[in-house]
């Protein structure tokens, strides 16, 4: 087993790892970390009252002492690595704190944003591309790390539309263009979050950063490395309006996509939804999805409470493929923001780590 530190362990993303890695096959938490005003007390504690999962603490987890994340000697000492669920209001603060602990020797696999664009940090979905961990080796030279290093998921929003998009793309249809339209759960802006009272009866129609995040973050995943630098792919453009809505988990993207040349029938896309497996499949990681994406065909689905949690959070459920006079086609897809959007993504990130042997104990 390897031993799993959590930095942020307290907040919303920070209880869903603990939540899913409980009775994990390779991973067990041995270490939590928060701001000072969590710290020194045990975790059950640290918490009470703002325990967001459905099921209880682990037991294990209960009784461990939270660290104060900036203690990072002392999580060096009780873990192998470490997940990044930190949200601070300064960017830079988060950059350094991992940083931090790469330079201790523990790999950092972060949720955080911090980081997606630093130039030597690879942004991983592995099912599009888990090629893209070789920039480790260059981050790991460049900055003189000897075990330890940075790699990290991006935002929420992207996973409920680019692994279908990436799908086709792999087919050998050449998507040039999205118009994304997301409806975004309220879970996704961590605990407390959003007022209620701004939430119950209301749509919000602006999530700060996040239509940016959404329309610039593909590019770097569907990129290619090439002299040990990401050339981001110029070959798509998306558009994205970003709304926040009254549902728990899951968010929801509408989307309409474009095809450059080449352009598919609707079975001939359904075929290839239904038939894609990835790396993860085939190396098969404990969190992998067997059907990474489900295609639903009933005219009112996806839907979050019904769908968010098919293959236990981890796959993107599509449904209503349709053809579309602006663009060809149109399609809705759903994930689960903070499994397969947060820790359940972080988890996957970090099995393949393992697996191409960029993380031991
Ligand atoms: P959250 O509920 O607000 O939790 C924030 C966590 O960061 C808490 O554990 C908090 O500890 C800790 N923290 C705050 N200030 C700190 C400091 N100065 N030093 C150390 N720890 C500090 O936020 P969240 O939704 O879990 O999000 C965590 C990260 O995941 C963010 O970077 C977010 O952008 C990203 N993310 C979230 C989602 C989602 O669906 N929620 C999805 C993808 C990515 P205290 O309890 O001690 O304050």
């Amino acid at each position: 087993m390897l031993r799993v530190g959590i930095i942020g362990a307290t907040g919303m993303v920070g209880q869903r790892y603990i939540s899913l890695l409980q009775g994990h096959p390779w991973f067990t938490v041995t270490a939590v970390a928060a701001s000072a005003s969590s710290a020194g007390v045990p975790y059950e504690q640290s918490v009470k009252g703002r325990w967001q999962m459905i099921e209880p603490i682990p037991e294990g987890v209960q009784n461990l002492v939270v660290l104060e994340a900036i203690n990072v000697e002392a999580m060096a000492k009780a873990c192998d690595f470490v997940f990044s669920a930190v949200e601070m209001p300064d960017k830079e603060m988060v950059k350094k704190l991992e940083e931090s602990y790469a330079a201790a020797g523990l790999p950092v696999v972060s949720n955080a944003s911090a980081h997606r664009w630093t130039t030597d940090v690879p942004m991983l979905i592995p099912e599009i591309n888990a090629d893209h961990t070789k920039m480790i080796d260059a981050q790991k030279k460049k900055r003189g790390w000897s075990r330890g290093f940075i790699a990290v998921k991006p935002n929420c929003s992207i996973q409920s539309f680019l692994t279908p998009i990436h799908a086709l793309r792999a087919a050998g249809y050449d998507i040039d263009r999205l118009a994304v339209t997301t409806m975004q759960a309220v879970s996704g802006a961590g605990y407390p979050g959003v007022a209620s009272l701004d939430m119950i009866d209301n749509i919000v129609p602006y999530i700060g950063g996040e239509e940016e995040k959404t329309e610039k973050e593909p590019l770097k995943i569907l990129g290619q490395i090439k002299k040990e630098a990401f050339v981001l792919a110029d070959d798509i453009t998306i558009t994205a309006q970003c709304n926040r809505v009254p549902v728990t988990d899951g968010h929801t993207a509408c989307v309409s996509m474009g095809f450059a040349k080449k352009k598919p029938t609707r079975e001939e896309i359904l075929k290839i939804w239904r038939a894609f497996v990835s790396v993860p499949q085939k190396l098969q990681l404990p969190s992998a999805p067997l059907t990474p994406i489900i295609y639903l065909d009933e005219d009112n689905r996806p839907q979050p409470k019904k769908d968010r949690n098919r293959e236990q959070g981890m796959a993107v459920s599509v449904g209503r493929l349709r053809e579309c006079p602006v663009f060809d086609f149109k399609f809705v897809g759903l994930s689960h923001n903070t499994i397969r959007g947060a820790a359940g993504g972080g988890i996957l990130n970090a099995e393949l780590l393992v697996k191409q042997g960029y993380i031991s104990a």
